[in-house]
Order: structure tokens, then C-alpha cells, then sequence
């Protein structure tokens, strides 16, 4: 396959998905659906400020979207002070070189005009972009491939921005007794 045919390939992928992200959430809130309808929603002060610490980049897998939110606001304490992009697969299309330069050219636009110093990279187990857990044949070969991958990740950042600060995440749903919690790992 070309390269520019792999290229249009992701961008249509994405456009899709975020429509169909879209049309999820309009579905389970029926008053959104009212034509016209106005929305207002306090924003907190301490995020009116042209700057931010740290981009946040994630899957879209929406499994662990809620964990995420709660990991970045209430753990690392960094609510109303980040960006985040969340893209199929989280760093799987950023390391292919095919896909490469249309994914950093979105992370781009946080460093230069939000004057991030942090990136956080978080991937997951079981993540679709991978074809999933079983596509790995062994949990070794998946923790072992995933981690990988987001050491290239971070390479490749550094790379390009050498005063980045860039801080590896491996998540992953685990059973606790009756319910399933998700845990992240930090990866050096
Ligand atoms: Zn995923």
C-alpha cells in the first residue's frame, strides 16, 4: 500500500470514528437531540490562561476513558492544566513512519502554542489497534511489544523536542473481586 494511500486510509478512519464517538454520546442524552437547544457549562478560572504543563496522549478505547480522567485530575493533580489527544492506538500510528508526520503534526500545535513542557504517553492492553491481546500470541510478547513501543514513542518526542519531559504509561483492567479497576504502570 502506498503512502499516501495509508495516510488518507488513517485520517478517513479517524474522521469515522470521532463521528461515530459523536453520535454515541447523542444517543444516550435525548435533550442534546433538541434543535437549538443551549448547553452552558462553567469553566473553572484556573484554566483561563493561554499556557498549560502537560499533553496527555491516549487510545480512544473508551474502556478507559473515565480512568484516564480520573488518573490525570485526581492522581497526577492536573486538572484544567493539559491538553489531550486521544488516537487509535495511542502511539501505534505515531511510531509507524507511514502515519508518523500526521500524528506529530497535531502534537506540534500543544508545544508551540500552549508551551507544554510534559508529555504523558499512555497505552493499553488489549488495545484494538493492535488487532488485541490475542494477536500477541503471550502476555509477555504484548507487555514486552506495548513497552517497546512507547520507548520508541518517547525517542521520537525527545527527538524532536529535547527539552520534553516524557512519562510512559502501560494500562490495563484488572479484576478486583466483584469489580474491575484499571491499573497503570509506569514504564521507564
Ligand atoms: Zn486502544
Amino acid at each position: 500500500m502506498g503512502k499516501n494511500v495509508t495516510i488518507t486510509c488513517f485520517t478517513i478512519a479517524l474522521c469515522l470514528i470521532i463521528f461515530a464517538g459523536c453520535a454515541t454520546t447523542k444517543s444516550t442524552s435525548p435533550d442534546v437531540l433538541v434543535d437549538n437547544q443551549q448547553i452552558i457549562t462553567a469553566v473553572n478560572e484556573a484554566a483561563l490562561r493561554s499556557d498549560c504543563d502537560t499533553l496527555f496522549i491516549t487510545c480512544i478505547d473508551y474502556r478507559y476513558a473515565a480512568a484516564n480522567q480520573d488518573f490525570i485530575n485526581e492522581t497526577l493533580k492536573l486538572k484544567d492544566n493539559y491538553d489531550h489527544i486521544s488516537i487509535p492506538g495511542s502511539i501505534y500510528n505515531f511510531i509507524n513512519p507511514e502515519t508518523r508526520d500526521l500524528v506529530f503534526s497535531k502534537f506540534a500545535l500543544s508545544v508551540s502554542l500552549h508551551l507544554i513542557n510534559r508529555v504523558v504517553v499512555i497505552s493499553h492492553k488489549d488495545c484494538g489497534a493492535y488487532g488485541g491481546s490475542v494477536s500477541f500470541g503471550s502476555e509477555l510478547s504484548e507487555y514486552e511489544t506495548i513497552c517497546s513501543d512507547l520507548r520508541k514513542a518517547r525517542a521520537l518526542l525527545i527527538e524532536k523536542y529535547p527539552t520534553l519531559e516524557v512519562t510512559l504509561f502501560l494500562e490495563s483492567l484488572q479484576q478486583d473481586g466483584d469489580t474491575v479497576k484499571v491499573n497503570f504502570e509506569k514504564i521507564l
